[in-house]
C-alpha cells in the first residue's frame, strides 16, 4: 500500500513509463503476466482475440498466459478453446460446469491465474488488447491496480445506460465506496491484489466493489470501447443486471436494512399527529363517523411499507441463507492447460469441487 506522500513519486514514474513502449524494467523482468478472460457463448471472437492479443502479449517481455474462463458456454466455445490450448499451450482454460455469471467466472479466473500480475478482459474484443501495454507501464511504475476507464459508454443502449447512472449514484450514496467512473472489469491486478480477491468468498459477488474496498495504490487509463465485434447484444440479460445491481447495493450498504427504523418513526410520527387532529375535531364538533376510505388508504398504504420493508430484510436473509449454506463458488467440470488453482481461502468451504 502506498501512502499519499509516495503517491506523486508514482505518479511521474508511471507517467513516463506510459509515453513509451513497456521497457520491462526490475518489476517486469522474468516475471509473468496472466490474462483472465471470462467466456460465454462467444465461439465467433475466441479467435480474433487471441489474434490480437498475442502479440500484444509478446511484445511486453514477459512471460505470458491466458486462462479462459468457459462460463458454460452452450456454442463451440469450448471445442474452440481446447483447439487453441492445442495450438498454444500457454492458451489454458477453465470449463465451470454451468452458468454462473461473469462475476463468478472472474472469480474462478483469479484463483487459476498464476501470474505476478493478471489482467482481467472480455472476450468480445470490447476491452482493446493493446491497452494492456499502459496497464504494465503503470504496474512498473509501481501501482498495484490499474483500471482501464472507458471514455463513453456509446456501445451500451440508452437504457443500459440510465440504468448505470441511477446504480451508480445510488451505490454511492448508500455504501459509501466510491467507484472510479468508467471503469470495469478491464484491469491489472499485481499478484497482491489478486491474493487478497482470491479471500473473498463471497456468493453475491460484486467485483467492482470488492477492487476498491481492497485499496492499493490504483490509477486509470482511458480506452475507447469499441462496439461488441459481432455487433451482437451484450450477453447480460436484463433480469442478470437487475440482481447485479441488488447484489452491488445489498453486499455493499445496510442502508435499506436501517431506513426502515426511521420509516417507522416517521409513520408513527404522522399517526400521533392524525390521532391529535382526530381527537381534537371530535372534543369540538362531535363525533363523525365518515372516513372510511380514508381508513382503506391508510391500511392499503401501510400494509403496502410493512411488505416493502418485509422484502428488504428478506433481501439480506436470503444472502445470508446462501452464505451460511457454504456452497461452493464454482464447480469445475475440466480444464486444459497446466493450470494450479489458488484454493480460495476464506470461507474453507468455498473450494471448487474437481467433477473430472
Ligand atoms: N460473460 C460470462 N458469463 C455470463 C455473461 C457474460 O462469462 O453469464 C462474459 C462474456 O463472455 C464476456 C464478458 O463476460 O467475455 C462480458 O460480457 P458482455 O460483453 O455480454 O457484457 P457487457 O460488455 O455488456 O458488460
Ligand atoms: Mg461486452
Amino acid at each position: 500500500m502506498v501512502g499519499n506522500l509516495q503517491q506523486s513519486t508514482i505518479d511521474a514514474r508511471g507517467d513516463a513509463a506510459a509515453g513509451s513502449a513497456p521497457v520491462p524494467s526490475a518489476r517486469a523482468r522474468g516475471r509473468k503476466l496472466s490474462v483472465v478472460v471470462p467466456v460465454y457463448n462467444e465461439e465467433r471472437g475466441l479467435e480474433a482475440l487471441v489474434c490480437k492479443l498475442v502479440p500484444v502479449l509478446e511484445a511486453t517481455g514477459m512471460k505470458w498466459d491466458v486462462v479462459f474462463i468457459d462460463d458454460g458456454s452452450i456454442d463451440r466455445s469450448r471445442e474452440v478453446l481446447r483447439r487453441l490450448n492445442a495450438s498454444d499451450q500457454r492458451l489454458m482454460a477453465v470449463f465451470l460446469s454451468r452458468n454462473f455469471g461473469k462475476e463468478i467466472a472472474v472469480a474462478a479466473g483469479l484463483a487459476y491465474a498464476g501470474g505476478d500480475a493478471v489482467v482481467i478482459m472480455d472476450a468480445d474484443l470490447q476491452h482493446p488488447p493493446e491497452t494492456i501495454a499502459k496497464f504494465i507501464a503503470k504496474w512498473v511504475g509501481g501501482y498495484d491496480i490499474v483500471y482501464g476507464q472507458r471514455d463513453d459508454r456509446v456501445a451500451d443502449g440508452r437504457f443500459r445506460r440510465l440504468f448505470s447512472r441511477v446504480f451508480y449514484r445510488t451505490f454511492e450514496r448508500m455504501s459509501g465506496t466510491t467507484l472510479p467512473h468508467g471503469a470495469g472489469d478491464f484491469r491489472l491486478l499485481d499478484r497482491k491484489a489478486v491474493a487478497a480477491m482470491n479471500r473473498f468468498g463471497e456468493r453475491s459477488r460484486f467485483n467492482k466493489g470488492l477492487y476498491a474496498w481492497i485499496g492499493f495504490a490504483t490509477i486509470g487509463v482511458d480506452y475507447h470501447v469499441p462496439p461488441r465485434f459481432d455487433g451482437g447484444a451484450s450477453r447480460w440479460r436484463p433480469r442478470q443486471l437487475w440482481h447485479f445491481a441488488l447484489d452491488g447495493i445489498v453486499s455493499f450498504s445496510t442502508v435499506p436494512l436501517r431506513v426502515w427504523s426511521y420509516v417507522g418513526l416517521l409513520v408513527s410520527m404522522a399517526a400521533f399527529g392524525y390521532l391529535l387532529v382526530f381527537l381534537s375535531r371530535t372534543l369540538i364538533f362531535g363525533t363523525d363517523v365518515p372516513g372510511f376510505p380514508s381508513l382503506l388508504v391508510s391500511v392499503m398504504f401501510f400494509g403496502g411499507v410493512q411488505l416493502i420493508s418485509l422484502g428488504v430484510m428478506g433481501e439480506y436473509m436470503g444472502r445470508i441463507y446462501e452464505e451460511a449454506k457454504g456452497r461452493p463458488l464454482f464447480i469445475v467440470a475440466d480444464e486444459v492447460g497446466h493450470l494450479h488453482p489458488t484454493t480460495l481461502s476464506n470461507p474453507p468451504s468455498t473450494q471448487s469441487v474437481e467433477l473430472e
